[in-house]
């Protein structure tokens, strides 16, 4: 049985107060309400970690998790935050290759390559997005544009490494747009990922991968997403930023 996983991406939103509040409401509905069989994944901006993890305490099923790290283990990279550092903060997650970081800070598959490769030599699970502009959505080669995204970025990785990700296909037209991919779309993507992965690591090794979708996932439209077979959960930006949407979202399944 493959994880089921609901991550919230905080984006670069949420003074300090607003972080503590936010997550001090989804800890409390996650304790009433008990969706235990659901891997839950707060993932703030870096200074909030530390504050965030604190709250979070020994929840069996909530994790804490950062929105990037740097692709060097440690020195002179101003600015940047470590695989290890993060690890030594008990951070489990990290997102790797969002569509902003790839468009805003010129992240290529090589370098997101590296930063895979950083974060599981440091104990960490990397959340790894890939996904289609709409140009290429339109001119339909998004299949081939998404497996080249993993096949750069993935497929120098063991058997056994590559067990260890999470994959997020997020579409980059659906993202903070209101416009959702259909369930359609995003199983038949979902289902071309994984076919993708079991033809280089077998079909063993690809059912087990949690495939997640991003893009404008809210309480509304999660259930349908989440109820096609090969979507494994959400990665959810603007709705995670509400503890009730947020919670909507994780009781989905
Ligand atoms: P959205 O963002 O839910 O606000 O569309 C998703 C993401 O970018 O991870």
């Amino acid at each position: 049985m493959r994880k089921k996983i609901v991550a919230g991406n905080w984006k670069m939103n949420c003074t300090f107060d607003e972080g503590q509040k936010l997550t001090s409401e989804i800890v409390n509905m996650i304790k009433d309400e008990r969706s235990k069989d659901v891997t839950v994944i707060l993932n703030p901006p870096f200074v909030h970690i530390p504050s965030v993890k604190k709250l979070v305490g020994e929840i069996s099923n909530l994790f804490v998790g950062a929105q990037d790290c740097s692709d060097q283990e440690s020195g002179a990279y101003t600015g940047q935050v470590s695989a290890k550092i993060l690890n030594s903060f008990g951070v489990k997650y990290v997102i790797i290759g969002h569509s902003e970081r790839r468009e805003f800070c010129s992240e290529g598959n090589d370098l997101l390559a590296n930063k895979v490769k950083q974060a599981l030599q440091n104990g960490l699970t990397p959340i790894f997005c890939c996904g289609e502009s709409l140009d290429i959505r339109e001119n339909g080669s998004h299949e081939d544009f998404v497996t080249q995204q993993l096949t750069e970025s993935l497929f120098d990785l063991s058997p056994e490494d590559i067990s260890k990700l999470v994959i997020a296909y997020e579409p980059i037209w659906a993202i903070g747009t209101g416009k959702t991919a259909s369930s359609d779309q995003a199983q038949e993507m979902h289902a071309a990922i994984r076919t993708h992965l079991a033809n280089k690591y077998g079909q063993e090794i690809a059912d087990g991968i949690s495939i997640l979708y991003g893009g404008s996932c809210k309480p509304d439209n999660a259930q349908e997403i989440f109820s096609k077979p090969d979507v494994d959960g959400g990665l959810i930006g603007g709705a995670s930023l509400k503890s009730r949407d947020f919670m909507d979202i994780i009781k989905s399944f």
